[in-house]
């Protein structure tokens, strides 16, 4: 969700980061709170993507041919016509497993074409098969919790805990040195520069024990 912006703010200090983190996560639940209002109002059923899915899956349907199987398993074949070229394509269709062999239906947790044209067939409500998570109560109960403002630092409590580095996190399960494609900022400038004035304080005193070793004294 913050890609862009995480990126961007890669190379802004972590204050900064986690501050553009919680104002956009605010600015997020604010707007879905209030959108989940207005479909509520419209008597909508579901979330606008889920709406837009079904209605045009359903659409869709209508120029699809469905030959009826087994009646335990509703199941149905389902010729569609390509959307390019000549020819047809077949897919196979079974309510009681909630599948069809295009995939979609599982992707989505929305029925697809062939499964409201299946559904059509055998007298189902195919809204009924819609996944609970679209549903707009859900979508509102999710957004409806507040997000709390912070002040600053100085303000805080007294923390009565310790913060403990947990070295095992970063253990490396490969040989080698560990890559990263992290976009670095100031932070790992100064590890870079630490570790590149360390090494050269290393190589240093090597070189002095080698002149040391060639030219004893
Ligand atoms: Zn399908």
């Amino acid at each position: 969700m913050y890609q862009w912006s995480s990126e961007r703010a890669r190379r802004l200090p972590v204050t900064a980061i986690v501050e553009i983190t919680l104002q956009r996560t605010a600015h997020y639940f604010r707007e879905r709170a209030l959108r989940s209002g207005v479909m509520l109002s419209n008597g909508q059923l579901w979330t606008d993507f889920a709406k837009k899915k079904f209605t045009d899956w359903g659409e869709k349907s209508i120029t699809h041919t469905v030959t009826k199987y087994d009646h335990l398993q509703q199941s149905a074949s389902v010729v569609t016509k390509r959307q390019q070229g000549l020819g047809f394509n077949t897919h196979v269709v079974k309510l009681a497993n909630r599948e069809c062999s295009c995939g979609k239906w599982n992707q989505f947790g929305i029925p697809c074409s062939h499964a409201q044209k299946v559904c059509a067939a055998y007298n189902i409500n195919a809204a009924s098969m819609v996944k609970d998570y679209y549903d707009v109560r859900a979508y509102k109960n999710t957004y409806s919790k507040a997000l709390q403002p912070v002040q600053s630092e100085e303000y805080w409590d007294v923390s009565n805990f310790e913060l403990v580095h947990d070295t095992t996190i970063r253990t490396s399960t490969r040989p080698g040195r560990s890559q990263t494609l992290r976009i670095q900022n100031e932070m790992d400038w100064r590890q870079t520069r630490a570790r590149q004035q360390a090494q050269r304080r290393g190589e240093s005193s090597r070189q002095s024990n080698v002149i040391e070793q060639d030219y004893p004294q």
